[in-house]
């Protein structure tokens, strides 16, 4: 069973000590999605879980059931820097730039007059290029594909790939391009499986348009940055991290013809220097606030901690979703003192 998964299930009963806004009065609550689709998405699918429309109206349901929301109000002024944004009360982010979101999420949020934050990463708006780890599920589906109707085809694409197709399942081969970061080892499986993402992109038109992204305002949302090309930033020297954060919202500010814009790091902000970020935020006034994402390997977020929701979708339809949810995230940020108090409960009595 999956770690995440089980931990969920480990402390579950956690969940009922832990109801209501009033619990976590000095937390941020912030929810961040990917994507939300009933159909298979073929960029995202083979990469990472998404919510379908059910479950996310289900999710936004439970939230909102039991915790009081952060206001639109309360948002554009935590962005313009004129307060602080208030601890204790939920609110909703995505990232990516997916259009994907737009029908089940625009419906959802509309109703319920519901503000949120898409972070965008900016080379991809209008679809003018594919994001890496998007081009590696398009690749990994496409193998399965070839695999299931064509095995010497399939052998013979591995072995342009430099494996010995007889010594790696289609299991292994897709578990490790899931993992690749290698730009030059993604083209050559790019080219071997023979993928067109320049078609996928004029077909698919799965990335939000500058025009959509003004728009978002129109429906109580708000555009954020979230860098050019989603590089992991942590492995770019201080200028490459720089040019993606200054350039990203500067590209955001004149579509939506506001600044300062919020801005979301790819992956999160582990390995950077936190005194580096804080002098970029300084020099520059395009760039507002910072949202992070919370998790096991960032158990110490740098601005507005966010809980990653898409890999809890199966979670999505339980009443108790959104307890179960910060209950694991509790594990993570206080698990020395969760696992002290366990370990002494556990203590055989001398
Ligand atoms: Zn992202």
């Amino acid at each position: 069973m999956k770690l995440a998964k089980r931990l969920l299930f480990d402390f579950a009963g956690l969940s009922a000590e832990l109801r209501g806004s009033a619990k976590y009065p000095n937390s941020y609550l912030g929810f961040n999605f990917h994507a939300v689709s009933n159909d298979y998405l073929p960029h995202v699918a083979n990469i990472s879980s998404y919510l379908s429309a059910n479950q996310f109206e289900n999710c936004i349901e439970a939230i909102c059931r039991d915790f009081k929301l952060v206001s639109r109000a309360e948002m554009a002024a935590f962005i313009a820097g004129e307060a602080p944004l208030p601890r204790g009360k939920a609110f909703f982010t995505f990232d990516d730039g997916l259009s994907v979101c737009l029908g089940p999420v625009l419906s959802v949020m509309e109703k319920r007059e519901i503000p949120a934050v898409f972070f965008i990463p900016t080379d991809f708006l209008d679809n003018k290029s594919l994001f890496q780890r998007h081009a590696v599920s398009l690749i990994i589906g496409k193998a399965r594909e070839v695999y299931r109707s064509d095995r010497t085809q399939f052998e013979n694409a591995l072995t342009r790939l430099g494996f010995s197709p007889k010594a790696i399942t289609f299991s292994e081969f897709a578990n490790r391009l899931s993992g690749c970061r290698n730009s030059v080892e993604i083209e050559a499986a790019r080219e071997a499986f023979e993928v067109d993402t320049e078609a996928f992109l004029s077909r698919e038109r799965p990335y939000l348009s500058a025009e959509q992204a003004r728009s978002l305002s129109d429906h109580g949302f708000f555009a954020g940055a979230h860098s050019l090309d989603h590089s992991d930033l942590s492995a770019l020297p201080r200028e490459g991290v720089e040019r993606q954060i200054i350039k990203s919202c500067e590209i955001i500010a004149g579509i939506v013809g506001s600044k300062p814009v919020p801005f979301a790091f790819p992956h999160s902000s582990l390995g950077l220097d936190r005194g580096h970020l804080a002098a970029i935020a300084r020099k520059c006034n395009y760039v507002g606030p910072f949202f992070d994402s919370l998790s096991r390997f960032n158990p110490s977020p740098f601005g507005v901690p966010r809980f990653d929701i898409d890999p809890f979708a199966e979670f999505a339809e339980k009443k108790d979703f959104p307890q179960r949810i910060i209950s694991y995230f509790d594990i993570i940020t206080w698990r020395k003192r969760r696992f002290c108090d366990d370990n002494s409960r556990k203590k055989p009595s001398a």
